[in-house]
């Protein structure tokens, strides 16, 4: 199955090109007092809702997805994780360009020593959204990247356990901008975390260690890889990160990008494509 949200508030199943809107599923499912949960109600309930998701998609109209301005699928993770380097070929890309790696020697480790790093989620946007760029006299680079989406409440997962806690896979892009500071804070800028175009679940991506993926700039391709390629796979990185906190429904996991990466500049178009889960095009602009 295939879920989008849309126009801020709206929620679909995808179907080939077209989406049917099952927006009231969602009614009453966020607590609607004060606090509110520190993980994604939609994403924690999707196997309850699964059914009637499913009875939606088919009595529901369909409308055409084109021209829809799509969001992230997933509204409200708890936090997104995301692992740098975890490409052989990559890291040989960084170590050989200054520009990439600043002469910080913690950007240049392997995945296993420098661990992974936290993108703010108010950096989270959709593909449907111009990414605005910051910082326009520095280096704004695209990574694309797999994203696993938790599925629910997990601590110390073992890598046997690590692939039934996944709800799904959406295309991750981890907008950049290089420099010297943290990690978090360079990737963590307003709309520099895409998810999208929808998420796939989990049943429908039987192998996500198999994946071919491409991703272009005004349709010259930049980067091209297999997800076979990742230095700690996605079990690895799920145990990982569980080691040091608990993981919930809607979490999202940027799991590192290929060999590629390069620079954007307002008015450039970014296709980010992922085998089993579809493509999306992403404008860039600049802050407004
Ligand atoms: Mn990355």
């Amino acid at each position: 199955m295939r879920l989008c949200r849309f126009d801020h508030r709206r929620f679909g199943v995808v179907e080939g090109d077209q989406v049917i809107e099952v927006t009231d599923v969602l009614t009453g499912l966020a607590s609607p007092s004060y606090p509110l949960p520190g993980h994604d109600p939609m994403i924690a309930n999707l196997e309850t809702l699964r059914p009637t998701l499913e009875g939606a998609a088919k009595s529901g109209s369909k409308r055409p997805l084109d021209g829809l301005r799509l969001d992230s699928p997933v509204a409200n993770p708890g936090k997104i994780m995301a692992a740098p380097v975890n490409y052989r070929k990559h890291l040989e890309e960084v170590l050989s360009d200054a520009e990439i790696h600043h002469r910080n020697q913690a950007h240049m480790r392997k995945i296993q020593e420098v661990g992974l790093f936290l993108k703010a989620n108010s950096a989270l946007t959709g593909p449907g959204h111009a990414i605005p760029l910051r910082h326009l006299d520095r280096r704004n680079d695209h990574e694309i990247e797999l994203a696993v989406i938790i599925g629910r409440t997990a601590n110390h997962v073992t890598e046997a356990a690590a692939m039934d806690i996944i709800a799904g896979y959406a295309i991750g892009l981890d907008m950049t901008v290089r420099g010297p500071e943290e990690r978090s804070l360079r990737k963590s800028i307003d709309g520099y975390a895409v998810l999208g175009p929808w998420l796939v679940t989990a049943d429908e991506i039987a192998n996500p260690h198999n994946l071919d993926f491409e991703l272009s700039v005004n349709g010259e391709i930049r980067q091209k890889a297999n997800t076979r390629d990742m230095v700690m796979d996605i079990p690895a990185l799920i145990a990982f990160a569980s080691r040091f906190y608990t993981l919930h429904p809607g979490d999202i996991l940027m799991t590192g990008t290929p060999e590629g990466v390069g620079p954007v500049q307002p008015g450039d178009s970014i296709r980010a494509w992922f085998q089993s889960i579809g493509e999306m095009t992403v404008a860039v602009a600049a802050e407004a």
